[in-house]
């Protein structure tokens, strides 16, 4: 068969060839403004970021990457989950407000610390700059020099390119009052390129003057193309709400181009991911799983995964219950293949990073064996090496565990959660002749037997039904008949019903190889017994 994805191109491989016909040294640029919660769907913007870095570093490409957290915008509404108080504070820069928990710096803090810690557990590693401290040490003066002094060209562009004729007032900086804060309410009535002040006037009723120095910020639309330049970005992810005809990226190249004189990085336009149903996410509609919640359960390389083999202008559809386990299993398979084309081993190298865990337990079974273990480590490490997995790297165990654990607590249907009952269920009355029989079998064959790993146990309940089968004389004996026949579902059904006191469980080789020989041996023997 021929594999076509053989000699297709990673999307972070394109990008990066192509960025390295224009030179060697890059700058991948990656932002978000910490209004609020940030969520899974940002997160595709950093991986994003850092597979086309982590391609140039392998084409020996002299790169950066970096982050830029945009904490000096301003606050825009009361969001769902802020107390009505926080209206006083809409209009100033989110640097500026008091934390919602009152424990973090300030408000954009708040949300940036939990990000900046999944970007760690995701192996991604940017250099941080925050919007404040870049405006308030002056870095940004000279573009806000050149934005007031060429003020009637940048609107002539925005009117150009995006249709919308800018008011009479308008400035391509705003100043923060000095009296009330704010940032959304302030009119630009002069300014002094030597001194490097501003004058305004508020709605609040007060006027002043402020410093270029962190007394305001460029609008946006200004703000962003004087970042590329003062960076030298040449590659930039961004989602496709600012790639629009005549949205921010296409202002932005013009005003990059013809104010600041800087070549416009090359864009990457990413879709959104869609969590389960309910539609895209972003931190405004409330429909949101934070990257903390997320990491919580999602291995980091499974997340990577997740992201790294869709191209970026593909959405991403997200379920965290079930789907979750098959794109598990995809990883998994991917990392176990014995034969992979360049493409698939490129999307497994972008998976990985340095530092991040990887066992050789699958996840699925993991959360057989966390359900045995009553979540217990010792136990769990106890299951694993009797399972015959690698128990060298107990952290990563533990670390699998633990999502394992999350996942099990805030997103696993019903229908993958048991309990191993510490006695004969009731419901073990209603077991059948044939299936009393097939448990006696059991008990009586594992009482003799070695360790079973799952592949044995699940051949042994099969030999049941066969003909030849190594339990089907025995069941035949023990119910005096010379013909029997027993379907696979009636076995499993039985030795849940003994043992989890339901009709259904989890993929039976595996479930029984995690719990001890003997407490089958005596909870089967039992089971065979017992009447109502
Ligand atoms: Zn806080
Ligand atoms: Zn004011």
């Amino acid at each position: 068969m021929v594999n076509f994805m053989a000699d297709i191109k990673h999307w972070a491989e394109v990008v990066a060839d192509d960025v390295l016909e224009h030179g060697n040294r890059h700058i991948v640029s990656t932002g978000i403004t910490p209004s609020g919660h940030i969520h899974i769907g940002n997160m595709r913007e950093v991986v994003t970021a850092d597979a086309v870095y982590r391609v140039l570093l392998e084409r020996d490409a002299d790169v950066e990457l970096i982050y830029m957290a945009d904490n000096f915008d301003p606050l825009r509404k009361v969001y769902p989950f802020l107390p009505e108080s926080f209206a006083e504070h809409v209009g100033k820069p989110i640097s500026e407000i008091p934390c919602p928990c009152g424990e973090c710096e300030n408000y954009a803090d708040h949300f940036l610390k939990p990000f900046l810690e999944g970007l760690e557990k995701l192996g991604i590693h940017p250099t941080v700059y925050k919007a404040d401290e870049l405006y308030k040490s002056g870095k940004f003066t000279e573009a806000i020099k050149t934005a007031l002094l060429k003020r009637n060209e940048i609107a002539k562009i925005l009117l150009k390119v995006s249709g919308k004729e800018v008011d009479p007032e308008w400035s391509p900086f705003n100043p923060i009052c000095n009296e009330c804060g704010k940032m959304d309410t302030t009119t630009v009535t002069g300014f002094n390129i030597d001194d490097e002040t501003v004058n305004y006037s508020c709605s609040c009723g007060s006027n002043g003057t402020v410093s270029m120095a962190g007394g305001g910020k460029l609008t946006w639309r200004v703000d962003w193309p004087a970042k590329w330049k003062m960076f030298g970005v040449t590659v930039e992810p961004f989602g496709k709400d600012h790639a629009s005809r005549g949205g921010s990226y296409d202002t932005g190249k013009r005003i990059s181009k013809e104010i600041f004189g800087y070549e416009p990085p090359k864009p990457i336009i990413y879709e959104w991911i869609m969590l389960g149903k309910e539609g895209a996410m972003s931190s405004s509609t409330g429909v949101v799983v934070s990257i903390s919640d997320m990491l919580k359960v999602v291995p980091p390389e499974v997340l990577r995964y997740l992201i790294i083999r869709t191209k970026p202008e593909k959405h991403i559809r997200f379920d965290p219950a079930i789907p979750l386990l098959t794109l598990v299993d995809n990883f998994e398979r991917l990392h176990s293949a014995d034969k992979l084309s360049e493409y698939d081993k490129t999307v497994l190298r972008l998976s990985h990073a340095s530092g991040l865990c990887h066992t050789d337990i699958p996840f699925k079974h993991m959360t057989t064996i966390y359900q045995v273990a009553h979540g217990d480590f010792d136990k769990i490490m106890k299951i694993v090496r009797r399972a015959g997995y690698d128990a060298e790297k107990e952290k990563c165990i533990k670390e699998l565990a633990d999502n394992v654990a999350s996942w099990l607590d805030m997103f696993a249907p019903d229908m993958v959660k048991f309990s191993v009952q510490e006695n004969i269920p009731p419901i073990a009355a209603t077991l059948s002749d044939e299936q009393r029989a097939f448990l006696k079998a059991m008990a009586e064959f594992l009482q003799d037997a070695d360790e079973l790993d799952g592949e044995d146990y699940h051949n042994l309940i099969y030999s049941a039904k066969e003909e030849n089968g190594e339990l089907h004389k025995r069941i035949k004996e023990i119910l005096g008949v010379d013909e029997l026949s027993l379907s696979p579902k009636t076995l499993f059904k039985a030795i849940y019903i003994s043992v989890l006191g339901q009709a259904s469980g989890p993929k039976a080789g595996w479930f029984l190889s995690s719990l001890e020989k003997d407490f089958l041996v005596k909870r089967f023997a039992e089971a065979a017994d017992f009447r109502p």
